[in-house]
């Protein structure tokens, strides 16, 4: 007997689509073909409704402290968004500082993560190197943490990391089969630029796309796979949001680099054009939005898989937070998008001709499963796998608004957006976590993945 059985939906797989039905059982995909026969415990006429994979978002950040605040969401209010976008896993970070072992920012992050209702991992994030960190990397490897952060920026906070730590680093990820994930912007760039900025200029919000271009990234991606190369260690390029930095992604392919990449839903349907608005504060994040040809060119990474997957770099602020404090360098960085990713891409992805539907379960689940380490648990409708499943009624149209998504942000970056395309129910490992705007799963039920 199964426990669930999804009825005469569309499947979504990754090289086909065909109509039919999904059983689920010990919180595992059972089965699925056409005509499936119960007997079930529970079944659901999903007619005219897309079955996709639980879709995976790799890269969040629930209540992470930045500059005496922290980011709206914890991880009961954002693993509930998440799950009414779609989303049964998420990855967030560690939360290093100088002061503390990667061991103890792991099981300080495992504590606050305890309420999440989908299941969640970290990569472990390199702040303040010394020698010491590389016996702490293979600890949380012990742990079950395969990835790591490491930034080429933000040296004041002492989350750069220079490039002779980043090598020795890497050397070590490549020993543990874990992947170097990095935040890749030039500091040196963007500090020559502030330095060169007035108090004027910096007064409005434009100054932060002037201050860290797309030049600061793409020389950043150029160095950073130069030297994973280097360590044969597996590079991973976070929220890649320009032209120029994708084509030293290409290149780098190119000459055979394990490189992959993943672009957030504001570097596809944002541009820098919000800096000019009144309310451009609320647009504040790193690295910044660009012009319109990076927007292009980066769904036609997507679509031809020059970027492998999307992530949202949820990190939401409320409008209070975001209150403006004279300078642009005074906003904490970040949106919050986990809900919309899925629904975001199917509307403006599959149905704006740049993803098929099997290109869209790729994007936003299969190929950050894979690169992680949680492939074939996670990112696809295979029997034995979670059962981790997205049900999405193409037919719902409905616009976008913060008060009625489940963030606890009172912002959106994409308010007042119509969306076709919406989640109707998510299962996580078998048990329904979303319902039409209910969340019938207990808080604290998601579990730790140990990759
Ligand atoms: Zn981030």
């Amino acid at each position: 007997m199964y426990d669930v059985l999804l009825k005469n939906g569309m499947l979504v797989l990754p090289d086909d689509v065909f109509a039919g039905d999904l059983a689920l059982r010990g919180g595992r995909i059972a089965a699925l073909g056409s005509g499936l026969d119960g007997p079930a415990a529970e079944t659901v006429d999903v007619s005219g409704k897309l079955v996709l994979p639980g879709a995976i978002d790799p890269h969040v950040h629930m209540e992470l402290p930045v500059g005496g605040t922290r980011s709206c969401d914890d991880f009961l209010t954002g693993t509930r968004a998440a799950a009414a976008g779609g989303v049964t896993t998420i990855l967030d970070f560690t939360v290093g500082s100088r002061e503390t072992t990667m061991v103890d920012d792991l099981s300080a992050r495992l504590k606050a993560a305890a309420p999440s209702v989908i299941d969640y991992g970290f990569h472990a994030e390199m702040v303040g190197w010394t020698p010491a960190r590389l016996d702490e990397m293979r600890e949380v490897a012990e742990r079950g943490v395969r990835s790591f952060k490491f930034f080429t920026a933000y040296a004041a906070s002492g989350r750069r990391t220079e490039n002779g730590p980043l090598f020795e680093s890497m050397r070590v990820a490549a020993e543990l089969g874990a992947v170097a994930s990095v935040h890749a912007e030039d500091e040196s760039l963007i500090q020559a630029r502030l330095a060169l900025m007035e108090d004027s200029e910096k007064a409005r919000m434009t100054a932060l796309g002037l201050s860290r271009p797309d030049l600061c990234e793409a020389s950043a991606v150029h160095e950073v796979v130069w030297l994973a190369d280097r360590a044969g260690v597996q590079v991973h390029i976070m929220h890649l949001s320009s032209a120029l930095g994708l084509e030293e992604v290409r290149e780098a392919r190119r000459r055979g680099t394990d490189v992959t990449a993943e672009t957030c839903p504001h570097y596809l349907l944002l541009t820098d054009e919000v800096y000019g608005r009144p309310d451009a504060r609320f647009y504040s994040a790193s690295p910044a939005l660009r012009g319109d040809g990076d927007r292009r060119a980066l769904w036609d990474a997507l679509a031809a898989g020059d970027v492998d997957f999307l992530s949202t770099d949820h990190c939401p602020f409320t409008c209070a937070q975001k209150e403006w404090k004279g300078a642009f360098d005074r906003l904490p960085y970040g949106m919050g998008s986990v809900e919309l990713m899925l629904p975001l891409a199917y509307s403006e992805g599959v149905l704006g001709g740049h993803l098929t539907l099997s290109g869209l379960a790729e994007r936003t689940a299969a190929a950050a499963a894979r690169r992680y380490g949680l492939w074939p648990r996670k990112g696809g409708l295979l029997p034995g796998a979670d059962a981790d499943v997205a049900v999405l009624d193409p037919a719902a149209e409905w616009t976008v608004s913060a008060g009625t998504l489940h963030s606890s942000c009172d912002f959106s970056p994409y308010e007042g957006r119509t969306i076709r395309g919406r989640i109707e129910r998510t299962y996580s490992r078998g048990e329904l976590v979303y319902s039409q705007g209910t969340f019938p799963a207990r808080p604290g039920r998601g579990l730790f993945l140990a990759r």
